[in-house]
């Protein structure tokens, strides 16, 4: 089926995501590594050492995948402390929790959860994330007031997601390499050129620095912050429930 720019309907959203993540999910962290030449392993370092958990600390990765940034927190947070990983998409899940049991974590809380409305508590946990998850949401504004609204207040939530390159210059290799040699590899290497068409595409249509920024102050988030790496390939936002 053919998927453009143009807004598709919600329910074609919601299932080309989850067809996306369930085809890649045994692959995913190959292909992450494939895919950004190992760079996402720098942005990653670069949101962990930003959110600066504690001994002791509750928290909530969203869309967390395969676990990446879990396994950090978990380390970080210690016996006092709690991390949960959730996603909606189960085979996701299934591959987060095998791999963080390959690292020795056993026990941490797994939660099939949609960003649009998480299932906790208001005001429980210290720190969320999203990372490179907030782009796949289908309503966004939803998602942001659904994740201030767990945070306890001072808490902070972190946003990391692709975004727009700064300079002109970049900006043209980086959607060449997007749109040719992005879905050439995910053809290559998975036998699976539209899921890393899908890619490229959702990564267009995100909200650049300024307007993402925008949403967090709409969400009721404060003292809102972007910070730009890789050249704003990438941008972290973070932002506090106070
Ligand atoms: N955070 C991990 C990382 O950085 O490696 C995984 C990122 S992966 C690119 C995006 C994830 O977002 C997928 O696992 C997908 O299932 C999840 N996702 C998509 N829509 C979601 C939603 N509405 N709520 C929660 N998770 C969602």
């Amino acid at each position: 089926t053919h998927f453009g720019y143009e807004q598709v309907p919600v329910a074609d959203k919601q299932r080309r995501v989850r067809e996306v993540f369930s085809s890649v999910a045994s692959r995913y962290d190959v292909m992450n590594d494939l895919m950004s030449l190992g760079i996402h392993r720098v942005w990653k370092r670069f949101v962990i050492d930003l959110a600066g958990v504690r001994p002791g600390e509750r928290v909530l990765d969203v869309a967390g995948g395969t676990g990446d940034l879990t396994r950090e927190f978990s380390k970080l947070a210690g016996p006092q402390g709690q991390v949960i990983l959730s996603d909606i998409n189960a085979a996701m899940l299934g591959e987060g929790r095998r791999r963080l049991a390959d690292k020795g974590i056993v026990g941490l809380p797994v939660v099939q959860a949609n960003a649009e409305c998480l299932p906790f508590a208001d005001a429980s946990f210290d720190l969320v994330t999203i990372g490179f998850g907030l782009r796949n949401v289908t309503d966004k504004d939803a998602a942001l007031r659904s994740m201030r609204r767990v945070l306890k207040p001072g808490g902070r939530l972190i946003v990391l997601e692709f975004s727009k390159p700064l300079n002109p210059g970049l900006a043209k290799v980086y959607d060449q390499y997007s749109f040719k040699l992005l879905p050439l590899m995910g053809k290559l290497v998975a036998n699976d050129e539209a899921s890393y068409r899908y890619l490229a595409e959702s990564i267009r249509m995100h909200p650049d620095q300024q307007t993402l920024k925008g949403m967090m102050e709409n969400a009721g988030l404060e003292r809102c912050q972007v910070y730009n790496l890789t050249g704003g390939i990438v941008a972290v936002h973070r932002g506090f429930n106070l």
